[in-house]
């Protein structure tokens, strides 16, 4: 007998990057496809020392059941590195542990999100939201960005047209678009969320990973100086893409009210973050080895995204078009046509797969209207000279 599932999977489907993932086991295949950090810079010796100290200092606690809103060793050392990160005054207990950003986004659909619901999200945003709004019942409607971030103007009209449950943003340094948010433009979106009593939420995992300056400070940071915008405001982080994502560390700072909600949907869900991986995050950044941690992430990736941004421009030349990004994993780009060349993404993909190189196609990322001539280029995983060698084998697809 065929199995008959929950109706709320007709909103969802398997996505097409899923799909293209098949084809990169190809050998010999150089991937510009991955939303991964580069498992070469992991600091394998800081996590085997905090594991260890974990084991020795805090075995009793580290390896039991924990409490669901999270360890408070790490939730301490959390609202730390907030601190560090521009955002003060974060107390441990305005923050939970989730199973990494992901699940804190699950957390938000989970208690927020009634199905006909409309949530305002970038056009285009992070797959993996589109596909967990939408579980919920969300009705997505795709705020339109450019290099500064997402357009503001026409978000203050779609939020005054759609009255949405939320507006969910990802300002710096956007997957899959590069995009930072202005300053300005960061500071207009608070009052827009007071003005029109709108939750906004914040998804910041790139934020840490610049490249020369540091980024605008967060919405998380400047709601201090927009008065009534902190109870309007989600804030999602994550060790992910910083120290290493299979710790499946990340945070959700909220509002008490929703904060309270989202720890008691998290407790049938998965009890708590693993008390192992939150107790070795702990040691990690008690330890101190953040800071140059991320000084030696960002060099490489900084060097890497101008190796990608140099190489595309010699070989692809007027056919493509981007911004170079100042931080974070992605260039996203798209394809001009110019003298008549390939001008959609999923077809320069299949072609490019042909050559030996992966990359994604930009129209998945978006929940309406998908601009099919764009695409997503990593620029994380590859050392110099195969992000070189790959980014020939696109011309050539180009050419092909
Ligand atoms: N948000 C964005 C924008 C992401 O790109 C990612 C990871 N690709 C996540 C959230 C989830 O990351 P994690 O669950 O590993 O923290």
């Amino acid at each position: 007998m065929p199995i008959s599932f929950a109706s709320r999977l007709d909103q969802v489907e398997t996505s097409a990057i899923r799909e293209l993932f098949k084809l990169l086991g190809k050998p010999g295949i150089i991937s510009f496809a991955g939303g991964f950090p580069d498992s070469a810079m992991f600091d394998v010796e800081g996590i085997r020392e905090a594991t260890q100290r974990a084991l020795s200092e805090e075995p009793g606690s580290a390896l039991q059941y924990g409490a669901t809103e999270g360890y408070p060793a790490l939730r301490e050392q959390l609202a730390g590195y907030m601190a560090l990160r521009g955002a003060q005054g974060i107390q441990p207990e305005d923050l939970i542990v989730t199973t990494g950003s992901q699940q804190a986004l699950d957390l938000v659909g989970k208690t927020l999100i009634d199905p006909g619901d409309k949530v305002i999200v970038e056009g285009p945003t992070f797959l993996a939201t589109i596909q967990c709004f939408r579980l919920y019942g969300a009705e997505l409607v795709s705020a339109p960005i450019d290099a500064d971030g997402v357009q503001v103007d026409r978000l203050e009209q779609l939020i005054a047209e759609h009255r949405p449950r939320l507006v969910y943003l990802i300002p710096t340094f956007g997957n899959p678009s590069g995009a930072t948010l202005s300053l300005q433009r960061r500071k207009r979106i608070l009052e827009l969320a007071v003005e029109h009593q709108t939750l906004i939420v914040e998804d910041d995992p790139y934020g840490a990973l610049y490249f020369d300056a540091p980024p605008p400070a967060s919405l998380l940071a400047l709601s201090a100086q927009v008065p009534g915008s902190r109870e309007l405001l989600v804030h999602c982080g994550s060790l992910s893409k910083v120290l290493s994502p299979g710790l499946r560390v990340g945070w959700m700072i909220a509002p008490p009210a929703l904060l309270a909600k989202a720890t008691m949907c998290k407790q049938f869900s998965d009890a708590h973050t693993s008390t192992f991986a939150q107790a070795t995050a702990a040691q990690y950044l008690r330890a101190g080895r953040m800071p140059a941690t991320l000084e030696r992430v960002r060099a490489v990736y900084a060097q890497r995204a101008r190796t990608m941004g140099e190489a595309l421009r010699a070989e692809l030349g007027g056919a493509i078009d981007f911004v170079q990004p100042h931080g974070g994993l992605f260039i996203w780009a798209r394809l001009t046509g110019a003298g008549g060349k390939l001008a959609d993404g999923s077809a320069f993909a299949r072609k490019a797969i042909e050559q030996g190189v992966a990359f994604v196609p930009g129209a998945p990322f978006y929940c309406a209207h998908p601009d099919p001539a764009t695409l997503r280029l990593s620029f994380a995983t590859a050392d110099e000279a195969r992000i070189r060698e790959g980014v020939a084998r696109l011309g050539r697809a180009l050419d092909a």
